[in-house]
């Protein structure tokens, strides 16, 4: 079994077993002709559950071969042109070098004695970021494993610098004191921490948005003002720099000013938008990011990293320190003196993955405007998929992108029940989704379900756009010339 250790005697085999795997992978990629096979739950559960893990094949081909059945045939595939669904981008080939390359070293980048080099290089990224934030030199960050441990990271050093007695703000009485304030349209994991974080209840107030999906001012400033007025502690406003739905941008400028003056902390959630911090044209959809005290990045969303690689930033270094315990073992107080280090004194992971070195490998081998370049091209295509949209009279298209999201609607002519509407757009889904042609996501808006292109990949056409919609248009009035039929 000792053969299977990777160390100097097993080099060679190491070689041949990742090249084995590796050449799968890439048939795959050469063969793909589709998305997803449509493979279903029923037709896929029985060939998992037959497997008896307790009597292994003891052979990496056999293993190989196994895989391709259970997962590789059928695994939805981000990197073709027409998965169009969720937030997954398709990833750069140096990042996937540097994820090879991470976990055969399996530095874990907790403490320096762990990760001597590691622990540098994630610093220097952290810098990096903060200076296209345009943070000051009192900033720092951690990587993460996910904006939502970004936001959750976030919002409990917000908390404690909303604790009693802090100097230039009134502190809460108690936890069920404090007020987190966030658009409609923000992540579901800003609610999820404010729960985690003990928070009461109605903790999260939520503030409606514009047409334009992004938070209005206005009524984050008469929320702030309620909340003084009931004595109660505005412990932070998440401003979401790209919502999940529609990759709307909170107007950050006028939010900066307000969290000023009510004493709020800022966190910026730009798991989705922080891809504009590349961009060679777009930039400046992000200013008042600098403003922020906590930003939340997702480098496998908008930076083509694959997952997992996120960091949450902050302003000033010294806040980090609500993260910090010592333990004996590992990062002892003397440490900090000593000044040796340790990335889990910022962390809420203890043993953590490399996951820097995947920027690393980017940005040395196709630098920060490279990844600008293909984010740019993402964005460029989704003005062209608002168009075609807005011209299109079987489709009713939500709003303008400010990144590359569509959110829109089929809408037959000759039907006027929106609940059939309704039906006609969640069977069309459904039925894309079956067939494999493509992948689409849905969400509701006022009440009503509507479908969602998210785009992330540059090989992504506008003909890939009219392709899709017209797939959904025949899926949807196959929908709607059944349901006559039953009806009738
Ligand atoms: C995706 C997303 C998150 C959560 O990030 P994960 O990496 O999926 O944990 C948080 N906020 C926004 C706006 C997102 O789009």
């Amino acid at each position: 079994m000792r053969s299977h250790l990777l160390n100097d005697t097993t080099a060679e085999r190491y070689r041949r077993s990742v090249t084995e795997g590796i050449e799968r992978v890439a048939a795959k990629l050469a063969t793909t002709d589709r998305p997803f096979t449509g493979v279903t739950v029923d037709a896929l559960a029985p060939r998992i559950d037959r497997i008896d893990l307790d009597r292994p094949l003891h052979d990496t081909t056999a293993v190989l071969d196994e895989l391709e059945d259970v997962y590789l045939r059928d695994a939805v595939y981000f990197h073709h042109p027409r998965y169009l669904a969720h937030l997954n981008c398709p990833v750069v080939i140096p990042a996937v070098v540097g994820e090879a390359v991470l976990s055969a070293v399996n530095s874990s980048l907790d403490t320096w004695d762990q990760s001597a080099g590691g622990t540098l290089i994630e610093r220097k990224l952290i810098d990096w970021t903060n200076e296209r934030i345009g943070f000051g030199p009192a900033a720092d960050g951690v990587f993460t494993s996910g904006g939502s441990q970004s936001n959750l990271q976030a919002l409990l050093l917000a908390r404690e610098e909303a604790k009693p007695g802090r100097a230039g703000r009134e502190g809460a009485a108690s936890y069920g004191d404090l007020r987190i304030f966030a658009s409609e349209a923000s992540h579901f994991s800003v609610k999820k921490s404010a729960k985690l974080l003990g928070l009461g209840p109605d903790a999260v107030v939520t503030v409606p948005t514009g047409a334009d999906k992004r938070m209005q001012t206005v009524a984050l400033a008469h929320e702030l003002e309620r909340c003084r007025r009931e004595g109660l502690v505005p412990m932070a406003v998440v401003a979401t720099a790209g919502t999940t739905d529609f990759g709307s941008i909170d107007p950050l400028p006028e939010i900066a000013e307000l969290c000023e003056q009510f004493g709020a902390w800022l966190h910026v959630d730009a798991a989705y938008g922080c891809g504009l911090l590349t961009s060679l044209k777009n930039r400046h959809r992000l200013d008042g990011i600098e403003r922020a005290d906590s930003v939340t990045v997702d480098y496998h969303k908008s930076f083509f990293q694959p997952v997992s690689s996120s960091a949450v930033l902050v302003r000033d270094a010294a806040t980090l320190r609500h993260a910090t315990y010592h333990a004996e073992y590992l990062n002892p107080r003397r440490m900090v003196h000593e000044r040796i280090p340790n990335q889990v004194d910022k962390s809420l992971q203890t043993t953590r993955r490399f996951d820097a070195l995947k920027l690393w490998m980017t940005l040395r081998t196709m630098g920060a405007d490279g990844i600008g370049q293909l984010f740019d091209e993402v964005c460029d295509l989704a003005e062209r998929g608002w168009e075609l949209l807005a011209a299109d009279p079987r489709y009713d298209v939500v709003v303008a992108p400010s990144l590359s999201t569509l959110v829109f609607r089929y809408i037959p002519a000759a039907v006027t029940d929106p609940a059939e509407i309704d039906r006609a757009n969640l069977y069309a889904r459904k039925a894309l989704f079956a067939s494999g042609d493509a992948v689409v996501a849905g969400t509701k808006v006022g009440g009503r379900h509507f479908l969602k292109f998210t785009l992330l990949n540059p090989e992504t056409t506008t003909d890939d756009i009219t392709a899709v919609l017209d797939l959904i248009a025949g899926h949807a009035e196959q929908y709607l010339g059944e349901s006559l039929v039953h009806a009738s």
